[in-house]
């Protein structure tokens, strides 16, 4: 599964436009409970199901490789539990194995603990930039969130295509709509990430999870 920003950093890899990019290489699985899209990158069609970035060579995108790959084969999985102190459901997030053969590292002596294999891995800034998405998925269990077909696309542009919602933002009437202040608007267009943050609050405001936009 790819993640918002997985998806910005191999998009500018390839030197393609997030719609090109999610068109040739990915799929879109829709939740059933709650009809949210995910994304997943499409294995290559024969027999061997490849992926399509891996050579002899090995991963040609390894700088930019998605955050699934750089946790093999750490997996990490979140449980929604009662608090019962503070009488909510809390997230609680851990890690597991995945043991697989053909996994070669296992072979090796070295000793890793999650943190230091983390640490090498570089995953920090992919959890600290996807962590708008992650909040969506968690409160996804509301019936409020549910998507109707309308919100669905505005999710999937506003979280996975964003050259789109570029466009969309600066060439629709979204900024009549919204009061977006200048300071915010100039890094928006001047950085990526920066509008990535920005559908992740517009994902949550049309999903009713957080008044995260003001309405002008
Ligand atoms: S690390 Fe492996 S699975 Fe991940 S993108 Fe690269 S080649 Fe594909």
């Amino acid at each position: 599964m790819l993640t918002p920003y997985d998806i910005v950093r191999m998009k500018k890899r390839m030197g393609m436009s997030s719609g090109d990019f999610l068109d040739k290489y990915t799929y879109t699985e829709i939740d059933e409970k709650t009809l949210h899209p995910f994304i997943f990158l499409k294995m290559n069609g024969d027999a061997d199901r490849n992926c399509p970035f891996v050579t002899r060579e090995g991963c040609n995108i390894y700088a930019d490789r998605p955050a699934n790959c750089r946790y093999y084969p750490v997996g990490q999985a979140s449980l929604k539990k009662m608090d019962d102190k503070a009488d909510e459901a809390i997230t609680e997030e851990f890690y597991f194995f995945v043991k697989e053969e053909h996994c070669l590292g296992f072979k090796e002596d070295k000793e890793w603990t999650v943190r230091s294999w983390r640490d090498d891995q570089g995953v920090d800034i992919y959890d600290d930039l996807n962590r708008g998405w992650k909040e969506i998925l968690f409160k996804r269990n509301h019936p409020r969130h549910v998507l109707d077909d309308k919100k669905q696309k505005a999710f999937y542009m506003a979280c996975y295509d964003m050259d789109r919602f570029r466009r969309f933002v600066f060439e629709s009437k979204f900024l009549e709509a919204f009061d977006i202040d200048d300071q915010r608007l100039e890094k928006i267009g001047n950085d990526e990430l920066e509008l990535m943050k920005l559908g992740f609050d517009y994902t949550k405001y049309i999903l009713m999870i957080e008044e995260t936009l003001k309405k002008k």
